[in-house]
């Protein structure tokens, strides 16, 4: 009672956020996502990838729910990435 620990966000809470992050750490290490980002564009704006400049980029973010899946994750810049964590593509 009255604790005050746990500041849930709307979608899912905090222990989805731990898990789905995790889960994106490891898919990153994975030979799919290396495989992916060898010749990739990014998702939004279509420039060129490499593995050193392509991020990881949920569709639906894990704030909101989102999973560290294939389907809903991909690469783009890191302009696009930093650039979409302040105004979400899912918004109207
Ligand atoms: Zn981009």
């Amino acid at each position: 009672m009255g604790r005050r620990d746990e500041q849930n966000l709307d979608a899912g809470g905090d222990a989805h956020v731990r898990r789905e992050r995790d889960a994106a750490r490891e898919l990153r290490q994975s030979r799919w996502w290396k495989n992916l980002i060898q010749n990739a564009k990014c998702h939004y704006c279509g420039v060129q990838l490499n593995a050193k400049t392509a991020t990881m980029d949920h569709i639906l973010p894990v704030s909101r729910g989102g999973c560290s899946t294939k389907g809903n994750v991909v690469a783009s810049c890191k302009a696009c990435n930093t650039a979409k964590r302040d105004h979400s593509f899912l918004d109207p």
